[in-house]
């Protein structure tokens, strides 16, 4: 443990640093408040003991100027002076000190003192480790909060979270954000045939593939719910996401996941429907809509005989100053 002693009368520094040395600890001496301040901001002392009558800067004023210079952190200061006048007691804790000593100090007082102080610092140290293990297990929360228990992908609270932002983002920019909604064909014959622990493992394989298969750092594919996934494409258009529906869908079925009972492939195989708008402003009432295009475009592709990409027709109705056109390669406002 460091101590400064900030002190203008050499004898008096001199017997308080020898104590403090017989005490084990590290004592630094300063001759003036500008000495003691720079020392202190050089040598990050855990204790201070500091004369109030100096030439030059008084202990008040350092006192004060240390107080400013801190964030995080809280170093003790006891105040070591010859007057005995409780207004500067008042004054000594309002600058900042932590306690007040009235020379010619005692030599066991001085040290009761600084066991105390000591005793502080030790339960400020803890409560610092503790504060940044709970900030770190926040964090944890925080992360594991948007992720899905089973796939280890985006979940669909992380879905709405970010279907919200984007859509916010592109319609400040007036860029077009696109949505698609992927679904396992017949997947439920799926778990009659091979039970639900392997269709919990193909799901897990089909989520990560999905991720794979997006390029851009903003783009987010979750598990919207049971065997249906979303993908959330900022800043794409509807040609650029029917793209990306197909790459996704070309990768799942080459995979070649055995799906003997399947009437679509001898593989699992995904159906993907896609909508793209360009979010007028302050209109996310129109977020349901951009979703409903995408649902229904994915279940055209499964009326037409599923593992298939197919993309929302004609024109969604959002609030606010437009319409957008979702449809299939035409985007305008
Ligand atoms: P379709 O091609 O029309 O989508 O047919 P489907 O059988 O995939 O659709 P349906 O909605 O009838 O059934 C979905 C099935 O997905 C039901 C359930 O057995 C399965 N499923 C949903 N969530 C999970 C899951 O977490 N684990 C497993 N193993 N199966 C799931
Ligand atoms: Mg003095
Ligand atoms: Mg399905
Ligand atoms: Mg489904």
């Amino acid at each position: 443990m460091k101590v400064l002693v900030v002190e203008d009368t050499v004898t008096s520094a001199t017997v308080v640093c020898s104590w403090l040395t017989n005490m084990g600890l590290t004592a630094l001496h300063a001759g003036s408040g500008e000495a003691g301040l720079e020392m202190f901001g050089r040598e990050r002392p855990d204790l201070i003991l500091l004369d109030i009558i100096m030439p030059g800067m008084d202990g008040f004023e350092v006192a004060r100027r240390i107080r400013a210079l801190e964030k995080e952190v809280w170093t003790p200061i006891i105040f070591l002076t010859a007057r005995a006048d409780e207004n500067d007691l008042k004054r000594a804790i309002e600058v900042g000190g932590d306690d007040y000593l009235i020379k010619p100090v005692s030599e066991v007082v001085l040290k009761a003192k600084i066991s105390a102080m000591r005793r502080m610092a030790q339960m400020r140290d803890s409560l610092r480790r503790v504060k940044s293990k709970l900030e770190k297990a926040n964090r944890e929360l925080q992360r594991l909060s948007a992720i899905d228990g089973l796939t280890g992908i985006a979940n669909r609270r992380c879905f709405d979270e970010t279907l919200l932002r984007e859509w916010r983002r592109c319609s400040r920019s007036e860029l077009p954000l696109s949505l698609l909604v992927l679904d396992v064909d017949l997947f439920k014959l799926f778990n009659d045939h091979y039970g639900h622990q392997m269709g919990d493992e193909c799901l897990k394989i089909v989520a990560h593939t999905l991720e794979e298969t997006t390029q851009r750092p903003n783009d987010l594919v979750t598990r919207y719910g049971g065997e249906e996934f979303a993908a959330i494409l900022p800043e794409t258009d509807a040609e650029g996401a029917l793209a990306v529906g197909e790459a996704m869908r070309v990768r799942i079925e080459g995979l070649r996941i055995d799906h003997a009972w399947s009437s679509v492939a001898q593989v699992v195989t995904i159906s993907v429907g896609v909508a793209c708008v360009i979010p007028p402003r302050d209109s996310e009432a129109g977020i349901p809509a951009l979703i409903k295009a995408a649902d229904d475009a994915l279940y055209r592709a499964k009326e037409a005989g599923r593992n298939q990409v197919k993309a929302s027709e004609g024109v969604i109705r959002v609030a606010g100053p437009g319409l957008a056109n979702i449809g299939a390669l035409q985007l305008r406002l």
